[in-house]
């Protein structure tokens, strides 16, 4: 019998001190690349993607893009364990994070369903006006789970990036691919309250915008 698998073959880059968002202070970090290989009786043989980055907290172990390094890092002689705040820099687009909730909500169970694909793409279009293939979607799905990112640590970077208005469209849009097959889920549900919660919106605000998902299926 053949024993195929997967790993992850992952390595430190660069080592420094930046602001950690979920630990809300100043911390050590790493910034890892994994490489994911094709496995032959547990035998790494064949690179099966490209390089992934992603910066991991040395305290509470958060992976966060690498993108927190721009607007979280501090200069090198930053002692950690401060409150300091951070550096300013470019920043990514409401797409960007939009497909990122998306993907996050997709992959929270383990496995996607042609029902999450379909509403996933209809309401990223509709929030958007910009087409989203099944291979870009495939991908951010692969991103997310290789960069070990979850709801808490993304949110953590990227919402105070977005306007009030773009953080009800993300609640949406999670809420929306999270019942595409019927109930949601307990672990998705943690993950919309998760959200709420890092996001900032008030409970009566968030239930209107629960309530007001269906208008972009129509
Ligand atoms: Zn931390």
């Amino acid at each position: 019998m053949l024993l195929i698998g997967t790993m992850n073959w992952s390595s430190t880059r660069l080592k420094g001190v930046f602001h950690c968002p979920h630990c809300d202070a100043n911390q050590n970090f790493r910034l890892k690349a994994t490489r994911p290989f094709l496995t032959l009786y547990f035998i790494p043989v064949i690179p099966i993607g490209g390089l992934q980055e992603f910066v991991e907290c040395q305290s509470c172990r958060e992976a966060f893009e690498s993108i927190v390094l721009a607007n979280h890092m501090l200069p090198s002689d930053t002692p950690a364990g401060g409150g300091d705040s951070a550096y300013k820099s470019s920043e990514p687009t409401f797409g960007h994070d939009l497909l990122h909730v998306i993907a996050l909500m997709m992959v929270e169970d383990g496995h996607v369903t042609e029902g999450e694909i379909d509403v996933a793409q209809r309401i990223f279009e509709k929030m958007t006006d910009q087409a989203l293939s099944r291979d870009q979607l495939g991908n951010a799905c692969s991103q997310v789970q290789q960069h070990r990112l979850s709801i808490l640590s993304f949110l953590a970077t990227s919402a105070s990036r977005r306007t009030h208005e773009e953080k009800l469209l993300m609640l949406q849009a999670m809420f929306a691919v999270a019942s595409a097959d019927g109930q949601v889920t307990d672990g998705r549900m943690q993950g919309i309250l998760t959200a709420q919660a890092e996001l900032e919106i008030e409970p009566q605000e968030f239930e209107g915008a629960i309530n007001a998902t269906d208008q972009w299926l129509k």
